[in-house]
């Protein structure tokens, strides 16, 4: 399966760790949109729904898509 690119340190939360959407273990990373996540959840996520919205539980649908990649940079910043 591909893999993510998460090295945006907007993947990494600073104030600690909150239960990942998919397996309910905590941790400190988070989808692009601000989910908390594993990124090898999000892959196996998107390994097994292939183009499909990334949806939230309990019917809430915050618009969010599948889980990406950081977009490729000139720089960091
Ligand atoms: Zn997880």
């Amino acid at each position: 399966m591909p893999l993510l690119d998460w090295h945006g340190a907007q993947h990494f939360d600073h104030t600690g760790p909150r239960p990942c959407a998919l397996c309910g273990k905590p941790t400190p990373l988070r989808s692009r949109q601000g989910e908390p996540a594993h990124k090898v959840c999000a892959e196996d996520w998107n390994d097994q729904h292939p183009g499909v919205p990334r949806h939230l539980h309990k019917g809430h649908d915050r618009g969010t898509e599948r889980f990406h990649s950081d977009p490729p940079k000139k720089k960091e910043t």
